[in-house]
């Protein structure tokens, strides 16, 4: 479902110098599997998930995406394989303008649900995240663990094959927390491909998945203990 081989990333600078944010990386995710990818700020798990949704391209090595080089795609390509990918971003966006319902339907209207199945599993994916109360608030009538959960739900709405969240317990109290861990191991388990970026042991161990270890750019050997 997803592989990297020998990838590396090296930002330059704007003050000069170079960094380099991920350093000849190789693994895969298998379908329906959970990876818990696992690190500090600054590993490298964002970049990790940018190569992955091909916002940047790696410096070297490859990221396959169903047997798809990502960095080989064009235009129309990336958008199709970002139709297949539910993203949760650390700086995902919703729409100010519209409901928590509404930037559900929006996204699933646009990728071709009619009216009421759009609104039918945009519902139920709030639903999900415990948010059914709260369909009809706008943004900034919420707060900011609640935005991130819509956020979340808007990932699942659209029944991705893979899930990219980072940091998904980010700005979530203890219980929703483990509302929400329950909710991504549960997903596995109906069958998404997900992988997770945090830098929260307890959020890894409480996800039960294979941990990928990442410290200053590097996978350690698996098997090591969070
Ligand atoms: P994490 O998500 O694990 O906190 P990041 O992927 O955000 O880690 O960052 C990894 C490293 O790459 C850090 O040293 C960071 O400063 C650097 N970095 C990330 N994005 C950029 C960028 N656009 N330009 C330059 N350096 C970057």
């Amino acid at each position: 479902m997803l592989e990297l081989r020998g990838v590396s990333k090296v930002y330059g600078r704007a003050a000069g110098g170079r960094v380099e944010a991920l350093v000849d990386l190789s693994f895969e995710v298998k379908p329906t599997e959970l990876a818990v990818l696992v690190g500090p700020v600054g590993a490298g798990k964002s970049t990790l998930l940018r190569l992955i949704t091909g916002e940047e391209r790696p410096t070297r090595g490859a990221v396959l995406v169903d047997g798809t080089e990502v960095s080989a795609l064009g235009a129309r390509g990336l958008a199709r394989l970002r139709r297949n990918l539910g993203i949760l971003a650390q700086d995902g966006r919703l729409l100010a303008d519209r409901t928590a319902l509404g930037n559900l339907t929006v996204v699933l209207r646009a990728l071709g649900a009619g009216r009421n199945e759009a609104r039918e599993r945009a519902l139920a994916a709030l639903v999900e995240v415990g948010l059914g109360p709260a369909r009809n608030a706008l943004p900034h009538e919420l707060a900011a663990g609640e935005r991130r959960r819509v956020l979340l739900a808007r990932a699942l709405a659209t029944r991705p094959r893979l899930l990219l969240a980072d940091e998904p317990t980010a700005m979530l109290d203890p219980g929703m927390s483990a509302t929400v861990t329950t909710l991504l191991r549960s997903l596995a388990l109906r069958g998404t491909t997900c992988l997770i970026a945090t830098q929260a042991p307890e959020c890894a161990r409480a996800l039960e998945g294979r941990v990928l270890r990442l410290e200053a750019g590097r996978l350690r050997p698996e098997g090591d203990p969070v």
